[in-house]
């Protein structure tokens, strides 16, 4: 269903870009659209319907941690 004025959450912070018109999502890296990227509003043309709209990309930081190498052998041997 298209943006309403019930449903707009389902338009906010989303993984993929939600097209307001058509409600197709879409990856901006599959459709070339790298400065989406950048944080700012950005107005924006959908691959599905061509209708224009605009996105703001809202970016966070995630912290992941690494101990799968090692200087010393623990369970297995280090090459
Ligand atoms: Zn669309």
């Amino acid at each position: 269903m298209p943006l309403n004025e019930e449903n707009r959450l389902d338009y906010w912070s989303n993984d993929q870009v939600r097209c307001p018109h058509c409600d197709c999502e879409f990856e901006p890296g599959q459709e070339d659209m790298y400065d989406l990227y950048e944080e700012e509003t950005h107005e924006v043309e959908c691959p599905v319907c061509n209708r224009e709209f605009l996105v703001n990309i809202n970016t966070a930081i995630i912290f992941k941690y690494s101990t799968d190498d090692q200087e010393v052998e623990i369970g297995y041997e280090v090459k």
